[in-house]
C-alpha cells in the first residue's frame, strides 16, 4: 500500500480548517494545513470589531433556525460540537467567555487574539503541519482517487481533501472564492453567490451629516411598494455611506438578492417599542406641558439630538420653534419621521465589506453527517464554502467551528 505523508490536506487555516485539522490529528491523522496568508485565522482577528463574536447564546436549535431553510444540513454537525462544546472547548484553553446582552458570546478578554491563540495552541499539540504563504492554485484526482494539490510552492497528493477555503467576501483577507471552481472542477453544483451581512448605500444627500450616530435599538425593514422583505431590529450606525451596524447588515441580504436595488426603500423606526398613537399622544402631552421649549427638546429623551434635528429637518420644521404651536399637521409630520423614516437604496458595499458570502457549494451534494461530497469519496467540504450563511451574533463562526469539527472527526 502507498504510504502518504499525509492522510489530509486542509485548504484554509480559517476557523473551519483549524478546527477540522485539530480534530483530524487528535484522532490520529496527519494532517497538513495549507494558507495562502502570512498568517492563519486573519478573519477571526477581525471579527466582532477584533474582539471575536465567538458564538451565539441560545440552542443548537435556534442556530438551525437562525440560518433559514439550509440550517437543517448543520443538525448533525451541531450535535456533534454545538453551542456548549465550543464554549468547553475554548474555555479548556484558558479563554473565558461572557454572554453580552445581545445574546453574542465574546472571550472575557474582549480579544479575537485569544481565541487565535487557543487554537493555535491546541493545533500545535496536535502536531498539524500549518503551511502558511502557501496558496493552492490547481486540484486534481488521480486514477487511484487521491487528490493531487498544486500549489504556488509544489505539488502534494493526499488520500482526503477538505475545503476550507471560505466565500468570496474581504478578499483582501484572502478568500477570493477559490474554492468554488475547485468544487465545480470536482462535479459540484455552486449556488450562485452575493455578498451578505454588508453595509447598504443609500441615496439621500443628507447621509454624511449623521456619520458616526450609533442608535441602540432600530427596527430596520427593506420595503418594496409597500411589502416588507426583510425585517430586523438590533443596533444600528449611519455612515457616510449609508447604513452600517447589526440591522441593516442583517436586512442587506433582500437588497442584494434585488435585481435592481433601487427600486427599495428602507423604513426605520426608532421607537420600535411605542405605537404611532403613543408616540403622538405624547409629543401631544408635551407640547402643552413644555410649550415654552423649543420644538427640539420635546422629541423622545432616549434618541440622539442629532436625530432629533434630522427629524425636524425631513419633517419640514424649524429647529428653534416653540413647542405650544404645534399643530396637529405637524406632530404626524414628526410621527412619520420617527416611525417610519424612508430612505432610498442605492446598493451595497459588496464583497468588499460583506462578512459573508451567501450561496456555494450547494448542500444537497454533500453528506451533512460527514461532511463528505457525495460525488467524490475522500474530498470534504466545511465552513463558509457551504451554501450557509447566518446573521450576525455569533452564527457564522458557529457553522464553521460544528462542520470543521465534524469533517475532521469524519475524515
Ligand atoms: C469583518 C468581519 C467580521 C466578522 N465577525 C464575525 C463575528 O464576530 N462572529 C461570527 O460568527 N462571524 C463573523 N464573521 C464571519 C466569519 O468570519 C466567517 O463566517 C468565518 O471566518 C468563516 O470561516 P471559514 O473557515 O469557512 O472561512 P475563512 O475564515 O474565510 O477562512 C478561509 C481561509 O482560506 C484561505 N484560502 C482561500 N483560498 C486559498 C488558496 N487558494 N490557498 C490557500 N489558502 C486559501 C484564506 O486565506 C482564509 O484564511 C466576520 C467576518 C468579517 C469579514
Amino acid at each position: 500500500m502507498t504510504h502518504y505523508e499525509f492522510d489530509l490536506i486542509v485548504v484554509g487555516a480559517g476557523a473551519a480548517g483549524l478546527m477540522a485539522s485539530i480534530h483530524a490529528a487528535e484522532r490520529g491523522k496527519s494532517v497538513l494545513l495549507i494558507e495562502r496568508n502570512r498568517k492563519p485565522g486573519v478573519k477571526i482577528l477581525m471579527s466582532g470589531g477584533t474582539r471575536c463574536n465567538i458564538t451565539h447564546a441560545c440552542s443548537n436549535r435556534e442556530i438551525v433556525e437562525a440560518f433559514g431553510p439550509n440550517g437543517k444540513f448543520l443538525h448533525s454537525a451541531l450535535a456533534k460540537f454545538g453551542v456548549q462544546q465550543v464554549i468547553e472547548f475554548f474555555e479548556a484553553e484558558g479563554v473565558e467567555t461572557k454572554v453580552e446582552d445581545t445574546g453574542k458570546i465574546f472571550p472575557v478578554s474582549d480579544k479575537a487574539i485569544d481565541v487565535l491563540e487557543a487554537l493555535l495552541n491546541r493545533l500545535r499539540r496536535a502536531g498539524v503541519k500549518l503551511s502558511l504563504c502557501e496558496s493552492v492554485l490547481e486540484l486534481d484526482r488521480t486514477e487511484t482517487g487521491t487528490f493531487l494539490i498544486k500549489t504556488d510552492l509544489r505539488t502534494v497528493e493526499a488520500p482526503k481533501l477538505l475545503l476550507c477555503s471560505g466565500g468570496k467576501s474581504f478578499p483582501g483577507c484572502g478568500t477570493r472564492g477559490d474554492g468554488y471552481a475547485w468544487a465545480e472542477h470536482f462535479g459540484h453544483r455552486i449556488i450562485p453567490t452575493h455578498p451578505a451581512l454588508v453595509p447598504v448605500t443609500v441615496q439621500e444627500k443628507w447621509i454624511p451629516d449623521l456619520k458616526g450616530l450609533t442608535i441602540p435599538d432600530v427596527s430596520v425593514r427593506v420595503m418594496e411598494n409597500g411589502k416588507a422583505l426583510s425585517h430586523r431590529r438590533a443596533s444600528f450606525l449611519f455612515a457616510h455611506f449609508g447604513l452600517s451596524g447589526p440591522a441593516p447588515m442583517d436586512v442587506s441580504k433582500a437588497i442584494v438578492k434585488h435585481s435592481t436595488p433601487s427600486q427599495l426603500h428602507i423604513e426605520l423606526d426608532f421607537l420600535p417599542d411605542e405605537n404611532e398613537q403613543l408616540v403622538e399622544e405624547t409629543l401631544k402631552q408635551r407640547s402643552l406641558s413644555d410649550g415654552k421649549k423649543q420644538l427640539l427638546n420635546i422629541l423622545p429623551d432616549q434618541l440622539p439630538r442629532r436625530l432629533h434635528e434630522l427629524v425636524l429637518q425631513l419633517a419640514q420644521l424649524p429647529l428653534d420653534r416653540k413647542a405650544s404651536g404645534l399643530s396637529k399637521e405637524d406632530r404626524r409630520k414628526i410621527v412619520v419621521q420617527l416611525k417610519r423614516m424612508q430612505l432610498q437604496v442605492r446598493g451595497t458595499l459588496g464583497y468588499e465589506k460583506a462578512e459573508v458570502t451567501t450561496g456555494g457549494v450547494s448542500l444537497d451534494e454533500v453528506d451533512s453527517r460527514t461532511m463528505q461530497s457525495k460525488l467524490v469519496p475522500g474530498l470534504y467540504f466545511a465552513g463558509e464554502i457551504l451554501d450557509l450563511d447566518g446573521p450576525i451574533g455569533g452564527y457564522n463562526f458557529q457553522s464553521a467551528w460544528s462542520t470543521g469539527w465534524l469533517a475532521g472527526g469524519s475524515i
